[in-house]
């Protein structure tokens, strides 16, 4: 007899059915699991009706009940606030346990104290378990037993960390599904997000666990190259695994073994990736100031411009800055944003129209297929010298030579802004003055500032 007669499983961001900790913990110690996911209207209250990642979570969803389905079983999705929807759905199914994955934003962490508070006081046991992260927090700490603030020496030690005990730190968690509920003993109809009015939109990979494990296996024949691909927005030489990682469709920890099956130069700057993902989430974790605020508090008086028109022009794609506009148009039209070119835009909006990187922080988020709190605001801060491990101040990119170099032919920049097609690969990275023409090409905006010039202004700005 296993302690519990019935356990629910309440997913969020960890929408798969392998390599799962919480359904493996549910399923071996419960005779019944159901797994539920709640439609959670404190997050969906401030979204666009065509939100990005409302279409993919919709699909993972679709895919999981379906999955389920062919093993006789299925998915609950309910509707409602946390606080009062997860303790009600457990009453209504009669389960005496409550298992999740941890979470480390701020808002969901006060949100799980709050469930589970609630659930404890009326005799439910409530565990949850690390999923999301190879290492939370807490398990990488320096010398002196604080958090790292600067990356080198916590990926040091992250991967001297999991060397000391690679198999149980890899451990792939299969959960037994036998434990599954069968489908016919929950008469409930699944919530849909189209009842809240959201529609589909775009999506530039395709939701759902089966989707990532065929992108992570297309991915095997292009990781060998990627510390040299990676870089160039034209080449498709990462992953675009993002919103994977983000919905958890896919196991970071598959994802590390997949590193060790796939041992090359280029897999080892992946694996580096794969860090910095958890060194934000740990710089989250335990300095939770950041998701409103500098990592650094003094960046925090810096005075920035409030000039909204410039904004607007960023966001749209319209800056005269030929490799900035292709990148926001990227991100206008596909939801994903080459890293790269994420660090370009950030820094042209930060260092050369001087406008607040909360600003930029926010507008990502309405837009990106692969916004995660952690990695967004770490981004943001590097690009904007505020952050923990930050770019120098006095370090600003210059749009136009990134743009030579990264983009040399300018075929990315012809893609997504299309009145400079006719442009030769010289004259595209800056098509104002110089060459055939002595005149920005018809259609295009001219630039709305002086690289050179804000250049300057930042750094005294920051001086100051
Ligand atoms: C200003 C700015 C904002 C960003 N916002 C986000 C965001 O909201 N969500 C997000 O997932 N990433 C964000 N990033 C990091 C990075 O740009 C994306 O993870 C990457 O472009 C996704 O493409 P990929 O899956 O092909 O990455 P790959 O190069 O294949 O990398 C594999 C995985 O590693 C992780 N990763 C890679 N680079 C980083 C990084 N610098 N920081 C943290 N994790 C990383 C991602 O999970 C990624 O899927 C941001 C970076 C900047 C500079």
């Amino acid at each position: 007899m296993k302690p519990f007669q019935r356990s629910v499983v309440w997913l969020r961001r960890d929408l798969r059915l392998s390599d799962h900790r919480a359904l493996f913990e549910a399923c071996a110690a419960s005779e019944e699991v159901v797994p539920v996911f709640l439609i959670d209207e404190d997050i969906l209250d401030g979204l666009a009706k065509d939100n990005r990642q409302v279409h993919f979570i919709q699909g993972c969803l679709d895919e999981l009940d379906e999955r389920l389905k062919e093993r006789g079983s299925r998915l609950l999705v309910i509707r409602g606030r946390p606080k009062e929807a997860i303790p009600a759905v457990v009453s209504r199914l009669g389960a005496n346990a409550l298992f999740f994955n941890h979470d480390y934003e701020p808002a969901a962490k006060l949100r799980d104290q709050a469930v589970s508070k609630t659930l404890r006081a009326g005799g439910v046991t409530v565990q949850s378990f690390k999923d999301q992260v190879v290492f939370e927090s807490r398990e990488i700490l320096g010398g002196s037993g604080d958090p790292y603030k600067v990356f080198t020496p916590y990926s040091k030690n992250w991967l001297k960390t999991l060397e000391s005990a690679k198999d149980a730190h890899l451990r792939d968690y299969r959960p037994d599904l036998k434990r599954l509920v069968p489908a016919e003993k929950i008469r409930e109809k699944n919530a849909r997000f189209s009842e809240l009015g959201f529609v589909e939109s775009f999506l530039f990979v395709s939701p759902g666990e089966v989707a990532a494990k065929s992108l992570l296996k297309g991915f095997s024949k292009k990781i060998g190259a990627y510390h040299e691909q990676r870089d160039f927005p034209a080449i498709e030489g990462t992953s675009r695994l993002s919103p994977h990682f983000r919905f958890g469709t896919l196991s970071p920890r598959e994802a590390v073994r997949f590193c060790h099956e796939h041992f090359s130069p280029g897999t080892k700057v992946w694996l580096n990736e794969l860090i910095w993902r958890e060194f934000y989430q740990m710089i989250l974790d335990q300095y939770p100031h950041v998701e409103k605020g500098a990592f650094k508090p003094e960046f925090d008086r810096l005075k920035w411009s409030s000039n909204r028109s410039h904004f607007e022009a960023w966001c749209e794609g319209r800056t005269g800055y030929p490799i900035v506009d292709a990148a926001m148009r990227q991100l206008n039209q596909t939801g994903f944003m080459h890293n790269r070119l994420r660090m370009v835009a950030a820094m042209f909006l930060t260092k050369d129209l001087l406008i607040d990187w909360r600003e930029g922080e926010r507008y990502f988020a309405t837009q990106l297929l692969d916004h995660e709190l952690a990695a967004n605001n770490g981004g943001w801060q590097w690009s904007a010298s505020t952050g923990c491990d930050a770019q120098p101040y006095f370090r600003v990119m210059n749009p136009i030579s990134q743009s030579e170099r990264f983009d040399p032919e300018g075929e990315f920049i012809r893609k997504y802004v299309p009145e400079l097609k006719g442009l030769d690969s010289k004259r595209i990275h800056w098509p104002h003055e110089g060459g055939l023409f002595s005149s920005t090409p018809a259609g295009y905006p001219e630039p709305l500032v002086d690289h050179k010039t804000q250049r300057l202004k930042a750094i005294a700005m920051f001086k100051k």
